[in-house]
């Protein structure tokens, strides 16, 4: 029988120390992985956006300083792991190119999108360039290799958030990695980032390592995807929020989806979307604990509670959008979804009355002034910032009666400022103020995770 195609990806915590690569390379060749994703070094992304925004707008020696943190995590590493020297003239070339990068930067007082997303790449090509090295020490089978993910992760010019040409990308993919599929070649890659057409580095955006993995693994038509990070599953809420948290053995595509779009970290949201498209099966785990059992995500499950699972997402605003032509008129949320089409915002949530429609947005958005002037050309804008949306995860959500009457008696004195429902029978959800929503997490876990 042949063997199954894997496709394993490991976050940040999973690369965070020469330890924690080792037991990621091991779980690798345990699990005989045919192409290996990985995150950044733990914390490098945050540290390069740092340094992006100390070159511009600090002095060069302010930006020096998270530039000798970002160095230091690296060559520790090195330095333990007694590596040869050709993977120290790597990784002193990459960081090198940090200094080099964030100098142009400090000079301009600029950071233009290109720029950007070429700093933000280093953390991936600096720890995937060390982990290539790991795994050649623990692998005896297969030939490890490094490759350069920009070759095949082809993506729109959209600099922070570039959207991916997948038919392009399973095309490369055939072309470039098919070989590993045999098992005498292994791959070791980057998550998060690829390249425009024309060569120019761009990134998915944050957390995007997971749909990487996920884009990667519909273009080899792998079997299945692991994403290996730190906690051994998926848990019926976020076990930072509710330490009795509850790992899940199992939850379906649509619940795990819904549970990454409404904020669960554990999952960059557009993960299952690809893995759903290639029938390609995807299991969580504990890169810390392998042996525990993690969590399959299936398109049908044993069971189906009513509540699997709840999140939040913080940093959310509601636009409240107010004219007296909405009345008994049409072609108003037309006219309005054309501005935000224009300005590349989605929309999250919606409710409209007689002369008025909320939206939630999120944050990271960043409203600016041109979009804020044309909708005041349309009507009233008004804006309240600092809300999170809460989301319960399950099933036949919206045709179970007293379902609402329980959600609200148990916050009972939490003021809830926007409600969704119906829209989804998998999803319930509502905005309170930011600094009420853990509290809000806690009173409807006891209320309905037994
Ligand atoms: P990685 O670096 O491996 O990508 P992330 O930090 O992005 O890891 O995601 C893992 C984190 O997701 C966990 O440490 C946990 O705090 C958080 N998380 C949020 N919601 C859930 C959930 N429902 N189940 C498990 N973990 C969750
Ligand atoms: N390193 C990137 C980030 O921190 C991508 C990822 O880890 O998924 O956002
Ligand atoms: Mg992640």
């Amino acid at each position: 029988m042949s063997e199954k195609v894997i496709v394993s990806k490991f976050g940040g915590s999973s690369m965070a120390d020469l330890t924690a690569m080792k037991r990621s390379a091991q779980i690798s060749a345990d699990q005989k992985a045919n192409i290996v994703v990985v995150s950044a070094v733990y914390g490098v992304t945050n540290l390069l956006i740092d340094a992006s925004k100390a070159a511009c707008s600090d002095t060069w020696e302010n930006t020096l300083k998270v530039i000798s943190q970002i160095e230091q995590k690296h060559y520790s590493i090195l330095e333990e792991m007694k590596a040869d020297t050709t993977v120290f003239e790597d990784v002193r070339s990459l960081l090198s190119e940090v200094r080099t990068l964030t100098q142009g930067m400090n000079l301009l007082k600029e950071c233009s999108p290109r720029a950007y997303d070429s700093l933000l790449s280093l953390g991936e090509r600096l720890s995937s360039t060390i982990f290539t090295q790991v795994c050649k020490e623990i692998f005896s089978g297969p030939e490890v290799k490094f490759f350069d993910i920009r070759t095949v992760m082809k993506t729109s010019d959209d600099f922070g958030k570039a959207i991916p040409n997948i038919a392009l990308i399973s095309k490369l993919s055939e072309k470039h990695l098919n070989d590993c599929k045999n098992g005498s070649v292994v791959y070791i890659t980057q998550g998060f980032i690829g390249s425009t057409e024309d060569s120019m580095t761009t990134v998915l955006g944050r957390g995007g390592s997971d749909y990487s993995a996920a884009l990667i693994a519909e273009g080899i038509k792998a079997d299945i995807l692991q994403i290996w990070t730190d906690v051994a599953g998926i848990a019926t809420t976020d076990p930072r929020l509710v330490p009795e948290a509850k790992l899940l053995d199992e939850i379906t595509y649509s619940e795990a989806a819904e549970l990454a779009t409404f904020g669960a970290k554990i999952l960059h949201p557009t993960t299952l979307t690809p893995a759903l498209r290639a029938n390609v099966q995807v299991f969580v785990g504990s890169s810390y604990e392998p042996e525990k059992n993690g969590t399959w995500i299936k398109t049908k499950t044993e069971s189906s509670p009513l509540i699997r699972a709840m999140a939040k997402r913080d940093d959310q605003i509601i636009m409240t959008l107010s004219t007296p032509k909405m009345l008994h008129s049409h072609g108003f949320l037309f006219e309005i979804f054309k501005v935000f089409n224009e300005h590349k915002i989605s929309i999250d949530s919606i409710t409209t009355s007689e002369i008025s429609v909320a939206l939630t947005l999120d944050d990271s958005n960043r409203l600016n002034k041109k979009l804020i002037d044309q909708l005041s050309s349309l009507c009233d804008v008004k804006i309240e910032e600092n809300l999170t949306l809460v989301s319960l995860i399950g099933n036949e959500i919206n045709h179970t009666p007293k379902l609402a009457q329980r959600i609200f008696q148990s916050i009972d004195d939490i003021n809830v400022r926007m409600i969704c429902l119906g829209a989804s029978k998998h999803n319930f959800c509502f905005l309170v103020a930011k600094d009420q929503a853990t509290e809000c997490i806690k009173r409807l876990h006891r209320e309905f995770i037994k």
